[in-house]
C-alpha cells in the first residue's frame, strides 16, 4: 500500500510541477488578441452552446494524434457524457477543454468565442473539472472544501456534503467538518474522494462540470451515489462526464462515443443501443439491455 500511496503522491507532484510551470499572466492574456471580458453565458435553450469543440484535431506533444476531428457540443443546463473504449482519447478530450494544451486542429467555443481569444482565468472561473483520480489533499474535510470558495457559509458546506452522499462520514466523527482526511481522521474510499472532489469543484459554482469517472474502483453503492450526485450538480448547470459505467449516464441527454480518436455515434441510451454496435456491446457486457 506504502508503494501506492507513494506512486500517487509523485503522480500528484507531477501535476503540481506542471501547473507551476504555467506563466501565471498567461492566465489573464488571450493566447490571440481578444477579449478580456467574460462572454455573457447562454441560458438553457439558447442557440448558442455553452461548450463547442468543431473538428478538434490532437497531437501528445511526441506526435501520436490521439484526437481525430472531433466535433459536438454542449447546450447550456445539458449532461453529455463521452464513453468509449480505454485509450479513446476522453480524458484528453476533457484535459483540452480545461485548457491544458493547446489544440492540434479545429477550434473549441465557450459561449460562442473561441477559447483562444478569452483568457484562460475567464474559463477556469466557470468552469469545474474532476479528475479520475481526484486528489484529496491533506487537512479537515471543511479545508479540503474551502480551497474552492473560502468565504461558503457552514450551511452551505453541510448542503454540498450532503448534495454529494457525504453527510453520513462527516458523522462518523464528533468533530464533525473538521474531521481530518486521512489515517488520522477519516479513511475515505476512492468514490468517498472522488465525490469530496466534485463537492469542492460544485462551491466554485461553475455553469459547466467536466467529470472524469474513476473506473473500476466504484462499488454499487458509491455508484448509486454518484448517480444522484451528477443528479443534483445537474440542475444548475452543464455535465461532461466521462463514463466507464453506462448507467452512471444512461439518462444523459447526449452520449457521444469515442473510439481511436473519433467520434462514432452521438445519441441518446435508447437511440445508441439500436444503432451503435460498439455501444450496444458495451451495453450488453453491462447487463443494461
Ligand atoms: P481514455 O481516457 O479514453 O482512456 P486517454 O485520453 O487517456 O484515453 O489516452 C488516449 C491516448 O493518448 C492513448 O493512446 C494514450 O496512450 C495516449 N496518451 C495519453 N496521455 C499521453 C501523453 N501525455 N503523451 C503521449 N500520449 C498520451
Ligand atoms: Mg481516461
Amino acid at each position: 500500500r506504502a508503494y501506492t500511496e507513494l506512486q500517487t503522491g509523485l503522480g500528484a507532484l507531477a501535476r503540481v510541477q506542471e501547473v507551476l510551470s504555467l506563466d501565471p499572466e498567461d492566465d489573464d492574456r488571450p493566447a490571440r488578441p481578444g477579449t478580456t471580458t467574460a462572454p455573457r453565458l447562454p441560458a438553457a435553450g439558447d442557440p448558442t452552446p455553452l461548450l463547442e469543440l468543431r473538428g478538434v484535431d490532437f497531437d501528445y506533444p511526441d506526435g501520436t494524434r490521439v484526437l481525430h476531428d472531433v466535433s459536438f457540443s454542449v447546450p447550456a443546463g445539458t449532461r453529455t457524457a463521452l464513453v468509449g473504449p480505454s485509450g479513446a482519447g476522453k480524458s484528453t478530450l476533457l484535459a483540452l477543454v480545461e485548457g491544458f494544451y493547446p489544440l492540434s486542429g479545429g477550434s473549441i467555443r465557450w459561449a460562442g468565442t473561441d477559447v483562444r481569444d478569452l483568457p484562460r482565468s475567464v474559463l477556469r472561473a466557470r468552469m469545474g473539472y474532476v479528475e479520475q483520480e481526484a486528489p484529496v489533499l491533506a487537512g479537515t474535510i471543511r479545508e479540503n472544501l474551502l480551497l474552492a470558495a473560502p468565504d461558503t457559509p457552514e450551511a452551505a458546506l453541510r448542503q454540498v456534503l450532503e448534495d454529494v452522499g457525504l453527510t453520513p462520514v462527516v458523522d462518523r466523527s464528533e468533530l464533525g467538518l473538521d474531521v481530518l482526511v486521512g489515517d488520522d481522521g477519516v479513511l475515505l474510499s476512492g468514490g468517498e474522494r472522488q465525490r469530496l472532489a466534485i463537492a469542492r469543484s460544485l462551491l466554485a459554482r461553475p455553469a459547466l462540470l467536466l467529470l472524469d469517472e474513476p473506473t473500476a474502483s466504484l462499488d454499487a453503492r458509491n455508484e448509486t451515489l454518484l448517480r444522484q450526485t451528477l443528479e443534483t450538480a445537474a440542475r444548475d448547470r452543464a455535465l461532461l462526464v466521462v463514463a466507464h459505467r453506462l448507467s452512471t449516464v444512461r439518462d444523459s441527454d447526449q452520449i457521444v462515443v469515442l473510439e481511436g480518436g473519433r467520434v462514432v455515434a452521438v445519441g441518446t441510451h435508447d437511440e445508441l443501443v439500436e444503432t451503435d454496435p460498439l455501444y450496444r456491446e458495451l451495453a450488453t457486457a453491462q447487463l443494461l439491455v
